[in-house]
């Protein structure tokens, strides 16, 4: 515990617990509690699925038609997805490191945004902003455009709330299952060292993340990153679940990346912001790869679970690959 302390300012209860949907024997009351907590009225799921909403709506005006591909409509959508990042990823910014409204609570790092010339303009942030909004949002519009054109001309498999409401409400939990194994797959990719020379590495910058780094990528890491949307080609879904799908990859991630593990309304009420178990993957690089909500790290031994020892064996893991041990 002592050196837990020195490693990190704050940190959730460890050892971290993975989703108990994976865990034998099934606990019917821990999964209970988990999709709970996930689906709080206060929870960055039901923020998710709230801007999936209001973005819906804005984007499905009663003049919309997607049948052309025209810029004129691609431009409307792109807009909206940039004000959406700039609201959240900017709004995190200022609440936290430049107002410091919360000081330093429930921080996980104490130390400040880096300023060196790793990063473009000398600057985390300013590096961060430039991969998120000219490249991370850009490949944002271009899957959402792609469906939004394949759903008017009949190209994907569609499904409506009213003729099938419980696929179409079980498909919102799924989307979360399916994008944890999805990342977890290319990321482990992504670590093949040729591929972190070429691409990984500019996420990789950020080993203090912030809320501006959760979709801090090179181009071709957000071409693979978003690329598990594709799967709605395959399960018939709605537009509404391609907008959530989209929204929990890049708000989610700018959520997750935030580095404070919650913020707090008042006294009693409070919403789960970072996501530990990759500030963990930020830090030690060599594990964690997907989300917490898939077992994929548990089944491969990548899973580090915040505590001193897993930290020492990962360590002693690394030292035997590279033939020190
Ligand atoms: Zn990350
Ligand atoms: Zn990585």
């Amino acid at each position: 515990m002592k050196k837990d302390k020195q490693e990190w300012h704050w940190h959730p209860a460890l050892p971290l617990e993975n989703n108990p949907l994976f865990k034998w024997p099934l606990s019917f009351n821990n999964i209970g509690k988990w999709y709970l907590t996930m689906w709080a009225p206060l929870s960055e799921t039901v923020f998710c699925l709230i801007i999936a909403l209001i973005s819906f709506y804005l984007i499905y005006s009663p003049s919309s038609n997607f049948q052309n591909i025209d810029l004129n409509w691609i431009v409307q959508i792109h807009f909206i997805n940039l004000i959406i990042i700039l609201l959240v990823a900017g709004g995190l910014h200022i609440f936290f490191y430049k107002l410091k409204i919360q000081k330093k609570d429930f921080k996980y790092d104490l130390r400040e945004f880096a300023n060196n010339k790793i990063f473009i303009f000398n600057s985390q942030l300013l590096d961060n902003m430039f991969w998120t909004l000219f490249s991370g949002v850009t490949f944002w519009t271009f899957y959402l455009s792609i469906f939004l054109w394949s759903y008017s001309n009949g190209l994907a498999p569609l499904i409506t709330f009213y003729a099938n409401p419980f696929w179409f409400c079980l498909l919102f939990f799924l989307i979360i299952l399916w994008e944890s194994f999805h990342f977890y797959f290319m990321h482990r990719l992504l670590h093949i060292p040729i591929f972190y020379k070429l691409f990984h590495h500019i996420h990789h910058r950020n080993i203090n993340p912030g809320p501006w780094s959760g979709i801090s990528m090179h181009p071709v890491e957000h071409l693979f990153y978003f690329s598990s949307v594709l799967i709605h080609f395959v399960i018939p879904s709605n537009p509404l679940h391609i907008i959530f799908h989209l929204i929990i990859m890049t708000v989610g991630a700018v959520i997750g990346h935030c580095g404070f593990d919650r913020i707090l309304i008042n006294k009693k009420n409070k919403i789960y912001l970072g996501h530990f178990h990759h500030q963990l993957h930020h830090r030690y690089f060599e594990c964690n790869y997907g989300t917490i909500e898939s077992p994929c790290d548990v089944w491969f031994n990548s899973f580090h679970d915040g505590t001193t020892e897993a930290s020492t064996k990962m360590r002693k893991n690394y030292f035997r690959e590279k033939g020190s041990v």
